[in-house]
């Protein structure tokens, strides 16, 4: 199957080509006709398969001129800035304009922006107010909840709820979604109309271009051991996952201080200095990035080659989708958690969740604890 298959308009199949899309993906060749015929949706594929596509093109397919026909409300403002870009790159030569809503920035430029675009690309916060304060009227043919799972993780749900009651009835809706929480079947019920259910793999299971390993250290050995595995396994673009902003903050100014080009990204820092991170990682003006789980979901960064857990997340879903990060796009794609004997059920947990045992490894020159 191709991307002609789905006898896109001309100016649409021209930038698919030109993005270098060659084949559509499993949840693109099953979403994409549905989305066509004007059905609901709810997709679920996980992370890195290219659900942005997956309602981006046959969405642009069918836009006409009108300002915010099609309304996405993505988590996070990275995520926006994303599918904004994405969804830009795609409908540029239809002469489609996409703005980006987010909080931090100011109301006057967005509602500018806002009057003028096809496609709205939102966060809940920002979204609900500018409805809330009457400051925006928008009647979206197209409407898509997008990393829902993300969002009810975030404790958007009441917002999502409060935003749909604000938006017409006539609306195609579509909702795509990494996982499936019980809470979210629950929310496609009341938002969308028989939708057509999408699963191209189950729940939490994770890609299978990414070797997944641990390491099993002291608690006071986490420094030494994420230094020497660096030495031995030279990652080219990596990212480190900690448990609180607090360890981000501490590990990223030792690694700077080790001679890596790294930064920190978590939710403390200022909107502007957390795009300049992103950008600078995109960019590979930095090889690696140390983050928290909210700061680096949906975040996509093509080719990192390594993503390390300096401390196990405390459960399977976010194990996937931090090792998400890599992988993507068919690369392949390398895990290393970082685990103390103090973490052996939550990496038992995490097993069961993902169907899979992790192989354990020794961290070259550093006495192991014996398990
Ligand atoms: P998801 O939302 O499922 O996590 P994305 O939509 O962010 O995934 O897509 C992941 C990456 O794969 C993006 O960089 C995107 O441009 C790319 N991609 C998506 N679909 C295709 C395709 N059919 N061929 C090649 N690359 C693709
Ligand atoms: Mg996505």
């Amino acid at each position: 199957m191709t991307f002609k298959d789905f006898n896109f308009k001309e100016l649409l199949q021209k930038a698919i080509e030109e993005a270098g899309f060659k084949e559509p993906s499993p949840i693109q060749v099953e979403a994409i006709p549905h989305v066509l015929q004007g059905k609901d949706i709810v997709g679920q594929a996980h992370t890195g398969t290219g659900k942005t596509a997956a309602f981006g093109l046959p969405i642009l397919n069918k836009l006409g001129k009108k300002a915010g026909e099609a309304l996405v409300i993505v988590p996070t403002r990275e995520l926006a800035m994303q599918v904004s870009d994405e969804l830009y790159r795609f409908g540029k030569h239809l002469g489609i304009n996409t703005a980006t809503v987010y909080g931090g920035q100011s109301y006057s430029r967005q509602i500018k922006l806002l009057e003028n675009s096809n496609v709205i690309v939102a966060t809940p916060g920002r979204l609900l107010d500018l409805l809330r304060n009457e400051q925006i009227n928008i009647k979206p043919n197209f409407v898509v909840l997008d990393e829902a799972d993300e969002m009810l993780d975030m404790g958007f749900l009441d917002d999502i709820k409060d935003i749909f009651t604000y938006l017409p009835e006539s609306r195609q809706t579509l909702l795509f979604s990494a996982t499936m929480p019980v809470a979210i079947k629950n929310l496609a019920k009341t938002i969308l109309k028989e939708p057509e259910f999408i699963t191209i793999t189950q729940a939490n299971v994770t890609n299978v271009n990414i070797t997944q390993t641990f390491y099993v250290v002291d608690e006071k050995e986490r420094d030494d051991a994420l230094i020497r595995l660096f030495d031995y396994k030279n990652p080219k673009k990596s990212i480190i996952f900690c448990r609180t902003k607090k360890d981000v903050d501490r590990l990223s100014t030792f690694l700077v201080s080790q001679g890596f080009m790294a930064k920190a990204l978590h939710g403390d820092m200022e909107q502007k200095q957390r795009e300049e991170a992103i950008k600078a990682f995109k960019s590979s003006k930095l090889e690696v990035l140390i983050a928290t789980d909210v700061a680096a979901r949906g975040l996509d960064v093509n080719d990192v080659t390594h993503v390390f857990n300096y401390h196990l997340p405390f459960d399977g879903e976010s194990y996937v989708h931090r090792i998400g990060r890599t992988g993507r796009a068919g690369k392949d794609g390398i895990a290393i958690s970082i685990v103390t004997p103090h973490e052996f059920r939550t990496l038992q947990r995490i097993e069961k969740t993902i169907g899979t045992k992790l192989e354990s490894r020794v961290v070259p020159n550093i006495s192991t604890v014996k398990q």
